[in-house]
């Protein structure tokens, strides 16, 4: 049995949820545990008394009001690739880890209306080939694609690569069906765009992090599958000159830019260093380098010219010639095939995982007003160099998110580095200039002294009251988002 220590015999409340859901879905061996327990960044590490595997929203229903009856902790998870500490318990609390994974099944698939039914542990890339099968796009993307469950997508209101032109998480979901902490099933999946009778309960389940109820399943909007594509890797001279070429390219395609993303030099050199396999797309390394996507269903987009290329990408090239004789793109390369374009994604997916191998960083997740970004980076990185940091940055540029990772610079020792003071400047920066400390990753654990400090008081106090009003035993994933008084 588990080492969570509890005064009392566990076993009866053990056999009960296995009557819920069979005793090969029960696991409780520290062994069965161990991986579950701990989250993809490996800074928290914690224990539970079991971890429970539902295949039915009744089961969830069940499992909650078993744990509901005993007070004992509910930690909602699915595929574990949050960065916060979100997805597994807090130490020293008795809880139960409910992994929606075996809940994975596409329900049901409106081709006319486009959108999708999808249980909340099926995993993003599975709904993406999902989409595809019905010449359909299911938009949100990122780098934990084949891990992630579209459950964990909503709980932490996911962004990635094409918010910019579709949305995040909660723009792409019209209904969720949710399981709350009395066990009670709520389900708003009517699918409708316009619905609109009384409080938004799926906009509250989006963004909780599981703290207000399981999502067991939801509704989310399809899109149009692009057939012209144009994938580009650019280097621009100053900061501002890439949002000077982000909204050229919008007002040039008509909006159709999808991914807009920052890749400074020294992210890309760890990238190359750590996977010797990826070669920077240019021969001289852009400084401030770009990758940029633009595509289009548009049949005239796709129609193939003369010299073998399609429309779409001529009209990008026309328009990046222009920027170049401007000066405001210093040098450019098009992918010219879909391996050229996998290519440039791989690297820019790979990032976190090289920074991560590459040493002790710590992750910065923020945005800031695009009018606002040049002036952060340039200010900040000037500091954090003076300090002995060497900030490895990338972004989602194109909506003002920058991932902003502080490592040691060469020859410096991170363990001696003012790691605080560093924490210190950003998040007085951050403030000045209206930005967010947390963009898309969430608060969990490891933002909850940031969030007490910089978020309104005021708005806690709201969050505080709904918490209490939903959860009054404060069972459901207890000590994540919401910091203590
Ligand atoms: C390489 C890499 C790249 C990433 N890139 C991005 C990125 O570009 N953009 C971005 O937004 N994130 C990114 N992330 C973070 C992460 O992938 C997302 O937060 C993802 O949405 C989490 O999904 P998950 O299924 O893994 O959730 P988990 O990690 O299992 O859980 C995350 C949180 O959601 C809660 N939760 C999970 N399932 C449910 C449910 N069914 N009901 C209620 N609560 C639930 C958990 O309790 C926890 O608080 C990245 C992560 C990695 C490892």
């Amino acid at each position: 049995m588990n080492e969570v220590i509890l005064n009392v015999d566990v076993s009866p409340f053990v056999d009960a949820l296995a009557a819920v859901v069979g005793e090969a879905n029960v696991l409780t061996q520290l062994d069965d545990v161990a991986a579950y327990v701990q989250d993809w960044t490996s800074a928290y590490h914690s224990s539970a008394l079991a971890v429970v595997r539902p295949k039915t929203t009744s089961e969830v229903s069940k499992i909650v009001g078993l744990c509901s009856a005993e007070n004992i902790a509910i930690v909602p998870q699915g595929g574990r690739t949050g960065l916060c500490g979100g997805g597994v318990p807090i130490n020293g609390q008795p809880s139960v880890v409910v992994s929606l994974t075996r809940m994975n099944a596409v329900r049901s698939f409106d081709v006319a209306g486009r959108t999708v039914v999808a249980e909340a542990g099926t995993v993003l890339e599975a709904l993406h080939a999902e989409a595809e099968n019905n010449d359909l796009i299911f938009p949100l993307v990122f780098g934990a694609k084949g891990s992630c469950t579209i459950g964990g997508n909503l709980a932490t209101n996911a962004g990635g690569s094409n918010v910019l032109r579709y949305g995040n998480a909660r723009e792409l979901c019209l209904g969720v069906e949710a399981v709350m902490p009395d066990g009670t099933v709520i389900n708003t999946m009517t699918g409708l765009r316009k619905d609109n009778t009384g409080y938004d309960l799926k906009d509250l389940l989006i963004g909780a992090e599981g703290t207000l109820g399981i999502i067991t399943a939801a509704v989310f909007k399809l899109f149009p599958m692009p057939t012209a594509r144009s994938t580009a890797f650019l280097s621009v001279g100053e900061l501002d000159d890439a949002i000077t070429v982000l909204n050229r390219l919008q007002d040039h395609t008509g909006g159709c830019v999808e991914a807009f993303e920052f890749m400074p030099k020294p992210a890309v050199d760890v990238i190359c260093k750590v996977f010797p396999d990826i070669r920077t797309p240019l021969d001289t390394p852009a400084e401030n380098g770009i990758l940029v996507e633009v595509a289009s269903s548009r049949p005239h987009d796709a129609k193939v010219m003369e010299d073998g290329s399609i429309c779409l990408e001529l009209e990008v090239m026309e328009l990046l010639s222009v920027l170049m004789e401007e000066g405001v793109v210093l040098d450019a390369m098009l992918a010219q095939s879909e391996q050229q374009r996998a290519d440039l994604w791989k690297m820019r997916e790979s990032i976190l995982e090289a920074i991560t191998e590459a040493g002790p960083a710590y992750h910065l997740d923020i945005s800031l007003p695009l009018s606002q970004i040049a002036c952060f980076v340039g200010e900040m990185d000037a500091k954090m160099a003076k300090l002995g940091f060497q900030p490895l940055t990338v972004g989602h540029l194109g909506d003002g998110n920058l991932h902003y990772a502080l490592s040691a610079a060469e020859g410096r020792d991170w363990e001696e580095l003012p790691l605080d003071t560093a924490k210190e400047m950003v998040f007085t920066l951050l403030t000045e200039l209206n930005g967010s400390f947390s963009a898309e990753h969430g608060i969990g654990q490891s933002k909850l002294d940031v969030m007490r400090k910089l978020k309104e008081a005021t708005q806690i106090a709201v969050m505080r009251q709904i918490k209490t009003v939903l959860d009054p035993k404060n069972i459901m994933n207890p000590g994540k988002l919401i910091p203590t008084e």
